[in-house]
């Protein structure tokens, strides 16, 4: 019953009968234990130096009176902001993926979470006149872990405006199907050409990398928002269309 060791079967039809195979992956999953520990290590080891080095920047550019130097030290605090978001990003998906967190989850108003959610991205979509808009139902309650719930959504309306144009807009809806609730982010950008449409939501995968480098980012966010709707029992899906906008829908079983 020890956790490192295991076995997978599979049944295939035979001519007389039922064919059984059972491989043993221990070595492979000994394997990918190292490696998750490996990164979570590695990105734990990292978060103190970076802070200390974006501290010390910051300190530096406030004292710096030539320009020119001061230019140098922001773009090395920017680097620097941006290494911090990917060990954060790093950390929650080693947790997630770990499965050693549990869900605390429980009904969570939908609505409330969205305003939130919106508070936090406000200056951003300002920035790019970009509106930001709640369509739930005031009283659309989802069975999930709020704070994961949360950090989904955020990943998820912070897409929606870094790839939006100016003045476009993003929009959030919900309603049931079947036995799922439905969560739609929307959203006026650039949108997502179809070919790279199957690998987004897939561990640091970025569609263009020079029209991504430009707003910043890890490619870790959509790994993140697949990984929290899986471990609730649901799904994700995008459907997109190159220059006119993107539709995230994230499935959440009904309580
Ligand atoms: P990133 O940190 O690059 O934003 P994500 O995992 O969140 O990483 O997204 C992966 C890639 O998918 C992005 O680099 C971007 O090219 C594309 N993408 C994600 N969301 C959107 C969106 N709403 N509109 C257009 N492209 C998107």
């Amino acid at each position: 019953e020890h956790e490192d060791v295991g076995y997978s079967v599979d049944l295939f039809p035979a001519k007389d009968g039922i064919l059984l195979r059972i491989t043993d992956i221990t070595q492979l999953k000994r394997y990918e234990r190292s490696k998750k520990e490996f990164i979570a290590n590695v990105s734990h080891e990292l978060k103190t130096p970076i802070t200390i080095i974006k501290s010390i920047l910051e300190t530096l550019i406030e004292e710096e009176q030539d320009e020119k130097k001061k230019n140098m030290l922001e773009r090395a605090l920017r680097r620097s902001e941006d290494m911090k978001s990917l060990v954060e990003d790093l950390l929650i998906i080693t947790k997630l993926e770990s499965g050693e967190e549990k869900l605390g989850k429980e009904s969570v108003n939908l609505w409330e979470v969205v305003e939130l959610v919106f508070d936090d991205i406000m200056e951003m979509a300002q920035d790019k006149k970009v509106q930001l808009i709640n369509r739930v139902d005031k009283s659309f309650k989802v069975y999930a872990d709020q704070e994961k719930l949360t950090l989904l959504l955020l990943n998820l309306v912070d897409n929606g405006v870094k790839y939006n144009k100016m003045n476009g807009e993003v929009v959030v809806n919900a309603y049931i199907q079947d036995t799922y609730a439905v969560i739609e982010v929307s959203d006026t950008g650039i949108g997502i050409p179809k070919e790279h449409l199957p690998f987004v939501f897939e561990r640091f995968y970025r569609v263009d990398s020079s029209r991504s480098k430009e707003v910043g980012g890890t490619g870790l966010g959509l790994s993140i928002v697949k990984h929290i709707a899986l471990s609730h029992g649901g799904k994700v899906q995008v459907e997109s269309k190159e220059g006119e906008g993107s539709r995230f829908r994230v499935f959440l079983p009904l309580k």
